[in-house]
């Protein structure tokens, strides 16, 4: 059997007029992510953590976002799609494990619904998605409330 990790990173800048979108779910807050997406942060650093672990190019190399294309694109289209691309290099998700650092909003009523809706994405048990979330203790842009940050672990196995 071939196993694989991969790493992902992204963060965002809050932005007003957008909706906040994590994990394929809609967030009550006042601010939502810029981006040319839909800013779905956690996401993004799924998708590079499992493009990362088969090998492959990093998220803008398939998702450009200089593509009219991707405007306001629905996230969990694009993780679908790299699932596929996952899939076509004969991995499956095996598990994973990512971390929102912000200081708002409170995503504790929220992580049962992203980790049921990412499982989905991914074609795994939900027993195999942890998503974590934490404060930067007011330090740095995160901490100062200017945006969101995500970090995502996945490993990849052979059927
Ligand atoms: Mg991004």
């Amino acid at each position: 059997m071939d196993f694989r990790v991969g790493f992902g990173y992204d963060s965002h800048r809050f932005a007003p007029g957008r909706p906040l979108v994590i994990g394929g779910i809609v967030i009550p807050y006042e601010l939502g992510l810029a981006a040319h997406s839909d800013g779905d942060v956690l996401i993004h650093a799924v998708c590079d953590a499992l493009l990362g672990a088969a090998g492959l190019k990093d998220i803008g190399t398939y998702f450009p976002d200089t593509d009219p294309a991707y405007k306001n694109a629905d996230s969990t289209l694009l993780l679908s799609k790299v699932v596929d691309l996952v899939s076509e290099k004969g991995f499956v998700v095996n598990n994973l494990d990512c971390t929102l650092v912000l200081e708002k909003p409170k995503m504790k009523p929220h992580i049962d619904a992203i980790v049921a809706r990412l499982s989905e994405l991914l074609r795994c048990d939900s027993e195999r998605v942890a998503v974590k979330a934490k404060t930067n203790e007011k330090m740095g842009f995160t901490g100062a409330g200017e945006g969101i940050a995500a970090v995502a672990a996945v490993t990849l196995r052979t059927l």
